[in-house]
């Protein structure tokens, strides 16, 4: 089955195109065979497509919305010079699978959509302003695109959570604006945490009631999520992605009394508020200087900043922080798992996070460090470390290709 993925952004498009059917998830035969990634949807959008294995295609055009960068793509993959093997027309796609931002209490699992299913994701606005509209747009466009016979499915960041339990869902304010607005933690990066726990258990050889590990996403958006037997029992994101870590520009965990001081000093609206703790701060707040890791490391190497260093070293206790309170949360943790951008390619960061903790039985590998960077999948943990420390890539993409074809077959989900 050829599924074409796609993840919209309030200013970009990302799609994959990969084959899978349930002997090649079984066999983890699936395979990506074209991706692309349109960026400023709205103005001169820059253009990065590839197909698996010849270099990529990269340029600017100016592409109005969601709808015409999705037909720039499609127009992309069905022309004959493309030459994607399987894919001659729009026909050869299967089936669409859509990542969603914020599935509310309503979806606990992927579902296909129909007007229903579109209509309650349009009631999630509320809870995810920034993220649902762009999910949507991509949603209509791709039904305008393909039609409305394609089937096409919903996999939501906050499915993997909803096994959380309300004793930690619930925030501590009067309960009615929960009843009233669904107003509670739901947590996001579900299908980033449910990737890297499928590969641990693959990795470790384990069944899924036996995976009891703290995975670690850090990107410019960041979470950590503790997964007690196979399940989410707590992560870092609440009700929206502002709570909890520090991020490349956002806050994480605040004392809310900050935002009505500022409001008051400032003279700022809530949305200018808003602004700052999403965009402003984290990283790029603290240092003044950017969110990007990388440069932050390199203007402490090079020039001893002292903000730089002040902003990785607070990075690094918020997550350490997290680490030991998870680790209480569940009784003991197995493994620790590292995935994103930073946590995937940072050997100075991942030290830093977890640099003295040999009372929790952490004990990281210097060298092994050194070597996991640039999507290497590998355990960094001496082999006295009673925790042991993965470095797992992420690959939403998969969990999206592999949950739409199960969605369109009537599998019943496992990994959920
Ligand atoms: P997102 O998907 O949330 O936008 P990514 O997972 O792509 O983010 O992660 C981006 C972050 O990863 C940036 O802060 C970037 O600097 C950091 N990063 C990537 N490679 C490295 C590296 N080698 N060392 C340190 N940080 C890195």
């Amino acid at each position: 089955m050829n599924i074409f993925v796609l993840n919209c952004g309030s200013s970009s498009l990302k799609f994959q195109i990969m084959q899978t059917d349930l002997e090649m998830i079984e066999k983890d035969q699936d395979k990506t065979i074209a991706k692309g990634l349109i960026e400023r949807v709205g103005s001169q959008s820059l253009i990065n497509f590839q197909v698996d294995g010849r270099s990529p295609i990269k340029l600017a055009t100016p592409l109005r919305d969601h709808r015409a960068a999705l037909l720039y793509a499609i127009n992309w993959i069905t022309n004959p010079e493309t030459q994607i093997p399987g894919i001659e027309s729009l026909q050869d796609v299967h089936a669409i699978g859509h990542r969603v931002v914020h599935g509310g209490e309503r979806f606990k699992r992927s579902i296909r959509i129909d007007a229903a299913v579109i209509s309650e994701i349009e009631d999630c606005i509320d809870l995810a302003p920034l993220h649902n509209p762009a999910n949507l747009k991509g949603i209509y466009a791709a039904r305008d695109v393909f039609g409305q016979t394609i089937p096409q499915v919903a996999i939501f960041d906050t499915s993997f959570h909803s096994t959380m339990d309300e004793v930690t869902y619930l925030y501590a304010l009067p309960y009615q604006y929960y009843r009233r607005y669904k107003i509670r933690k739901y947590g996001f990066h579900g299908t980033s945490h449910r990737y890297v726990a499928y590969k641990y258990r693959k990795l470790a050889g384990i069944k899924k009631e036996e995976c009891n590990i703290i995975t670690l996403h850090l990107g410019n958006g960041a979470s950590a999520c503790a997964i007690k037997a196979g399940k989410s029992i707590d992560t870092s994101m609440g009700m929206t992605p502002i709570e909890g870590l520090m991020m490349g520009t956002r806050t994480g965990d605040l004392d809310p009394a900050v935002i009505e001081l500022l409001a008051y000093k400032e003279g700022a609206t809530l949305d200018e508020i808003f602004a700052i703790l999403n965009k402003r701060s984290g990283l790029l707040g603290i240092s003044g200087l950017t969110n990007d890791m990388r440069d932050l490391i390199e203007e402490e190497q090079e020039h001893s900043d002292r903000r730089a260093t002040l902003a990785i070293n607070m990075f690094c206790g918020r997550v350490r922080k997290y680490i030991g309170a998870y680790t209480a949360a569940m009784n003991g943790v197995d493994a620790l798992c590292f995935t994103a951008g930073i946590g995937e390619n940072s050997a100075e960061i991942r030290r830093r996070i977890c640099n003295n903790m040999n009372w929790l039985g952490v004990e990281l590998d210097d060298e092994l460090n050194q070597q996991a960077f640039g999507g290497r999948e590998m355990m960094i943990s001496t082999p006295n470390s009673k925790v042991k420390i993965y470095v797992i890539p992420t690959n939403e993409e998969l969990i999206l290709a592999r949950d739409t074809c199960r969605v369109v077959l009537n599998v019943q989900n496992p990994a959920n």
